[in-house]
């Protein structure tokens, strides 16, 4: 399959009978762009099947695999994450389809030069498998609200004094009227 980072030449396909497939590896440096606090960290390798449909294009990636960079959201640090999309599939449509899915956006077959982009296609599906909260790590003791000390990194005094004021607190607690 001919193509140039995520555009495929699929005039051969187009071509085809219904239900020809082109099933291969890809594996691409050029990276996608995120929002600003997340980076890719590698290229992306999938097993990817193309096969032709009435309608279009259908698009199938397997077991998609490459690391993304994220702000840890209690200390800050950038962290490494290494994310797997086992299944997600497609269909690139010739012609505008009537009722516009409101679930996707829908994706279409660039018919003068018979491409298909997929770049979109794999943002969206990677995007779905963020972490909804990105922490370094579970244990993570995140920043000191006064000071902003890293508190994985140093202890502030700050961290001390609240410490000290705790068994105060839940002390009063236990006397609250109720
Ligand atoms: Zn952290
Ligand atoms: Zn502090």
């Amino acid at each position: 399959m001919k193509r140039t980072t995520y555009v495929f030449d699929i005039g051969g396909l187009v071509r085809s009978d219904q239900g020809t497939k082109y099933k291969f590896k890809f594996d691409e440096e050029n990276i996608l762009k995120f929002e600003d606090n997340v980076k890719q960290k590698s290229g992306i390798n999938a097993d990817i099947t193309l096969m032709r449909v009435r309608e279009g294009i259908h698009v199938h990636v397997e077991n998609m695999q490459f690391s993304l960079e994220f702000k840890c959201t209690r200390c800050a640090t950038g962290f490494i994450q290494k994310i797997v999309v086992r299944s997600a599939e497609r269909v690139f449509f010739f012609e505008k389809e009537k009722e516009d899915s409101d679930m996707f956006d829908l994706f279409y077959v660039n018919k003068k030069a018979l491409t298909i982009d997929i770049a979109d296609f794999l943002r969206q599906e990677i995007i779905l498998h963020f972490p909804t909260i990105p922490v370094c790590s579970k244990s993570c003791k995140g920043l000191c609200p006064t000071c902003g000390a890293n508190l994985n990194e140093e202890k502030c005094s700050c961290a001390k004094r609240s410490s000290e004021e705790k068994p105060l607190a839940a002390l009063k607690n236990l006397y609250k009227p109720k």
